[in-house]
């Protein structure tokens, strides 16, 4: 968090979250060459790019345009939902990978089984939205022994949980996860997407 990133969107998305807000991420979207992408971030002049949605994975196309950042010296990473096979993912992308609460409705959709493809720099997420979901969330870190695979985030969902109250859950708990807050909606307000 606070490093200069260049954004790559792309459309589509198999859930439905309560608190979506990239809803226009969702469908609509424009179609563009993999190669134009990769010049589009080399104009950038910044080496860090997220490849994020809407859902990522659903687009066949972002494998080669993971494996052509990579291949021209980016540093990548991948926002995730969790709900598709990360087997495909190429290790040396950095993935931030949501487990949905039962706040989000999605609760349904996290697919355990890529646990498997997590390395140690990469990060699971919970997005939260009441006292319930952190207090599931705590007890998904612990039943699934969650910290020794990689980075575990606690987030509070933008307008609905204050993160000054998760942040005191986190310490007064000794929580052993990372709190994280939505940046870009303190700087710049919440229109401002993920
Ligand atoms: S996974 Fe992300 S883009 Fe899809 S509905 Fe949920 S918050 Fe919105």
């Amino acid at each position: 968090m606070g490093l200069p990133c260049f954004f790559i969107r792309l459309a589509g998305c198999n859930l439905h979250c309560r608190y979506c807000d990239t809803e226009y991420a969702r469908s609509g979207g424009t179609e563009e060459e993999i190669s134009a992408l990769i010049d589009l971030w080399k104009d950038s002049r910044v080496s860090l790019v997220q490849v994020t949605g809407g859902e990522p994975l659903l687009q066949p196309g972002v494998y080669p345009l993971m494996e052509g950042l990579l291949d021209a010296g980016a540093s990548v990473l991948l926002e995730t939902n969790g709900s598709v096979p990360l087997n495909q993912v190429p290790w040396k992308v950095v993935k931030v990978v949501d487990i949905k609460t039962p706040g989000s409705g999605m609760e349904e959709s996290w697919h355990e089984e890529n646990l498997r493809w997590l390395a140690g720099y990469d990060q699971l997420k919970f997005v939260l939205t009441s006292r319930q979901d952190y207090e599931w969330a705590c007890s998904q870190v612990r039943r699934l022994n969650l910290n020794s695979y990689c980075n575990v985030l606690f987030s509070a969902a933008w307008n609905t949980l204050p993160p000054s109250v998760l942040a005191d859950w986190i310490v007064e708990d000794r929580m052993a996860v990372r709190f994280q807050l939505q940046l870009h909606k303190v700087l710049w307000g919440e229109k401002t997407a993920h």
